[in-house]
């Protein structure tokens, strides 16, 4: 999702004019902000800024690592030995496995429905298996 680098922003609100489901707000620091839960990454504020302050998602994959990184350091506080470690990591690895899995199905999914998207999607989530059953 796409996020207002505060160093770039100069609060001038044209974002928030143009973004078409009220998403954008100027905080008290007088920059503009993306609530996450409403943005629906639509790109508009992007193209907009003239300060080229709205940033895109992949500049944050470092800052996101190192928040993966934090909790995982956080929970291994509570392994002192050595065995319960080594098997809290293995865990980890286990859970950040799935973690990719489930991104690379999704975006197989988007990239197979790419020619009709809506029929695409909806079919793809009715052939999975969790859906079938719960269907
Ligand atoms: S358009 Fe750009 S500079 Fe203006 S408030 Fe939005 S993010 Fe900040
Ligand atoms: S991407 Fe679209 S919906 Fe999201 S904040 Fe920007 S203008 Fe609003």
């Amino acid at each position: 999702m796409p996020w207002v680098n505060h160093e770039m922003c100069t609060g001038c609100g044209i974002c928030i004019q143009e973004c078409p489901v009220g998403a954008i707000s100027i905080e008290d620091s007088g920059y503009a902000d993306i609530n996450e839960d409403d943005c629906i990454r639509c790109g508009k504020c992007h193209e907009v800024c003239p300060q080229e302050a709205v940033r895109h998602d992949g500049e944050k994959i470092p800052q996101e690592v190192a928040a993966n990184l934090r909790w995982v350091r956080k929970l291994l506080g509570h392994f002192q030995e050595s065995a319960e470690q080594a098997a809290f990591m293995e865990r980890m690895m286990r859970f950040f496995n799935k973690e990719r899995k489930v991104n690379e199905k999704t975006i197989d999914a988007i990239k197979a429905a790419k020619d009709d998207p809506v029929k695409g999607i909806d079919a793809a989530i009715r052939d999975l298996p969790a859906e079938r059953n719960t269907g």
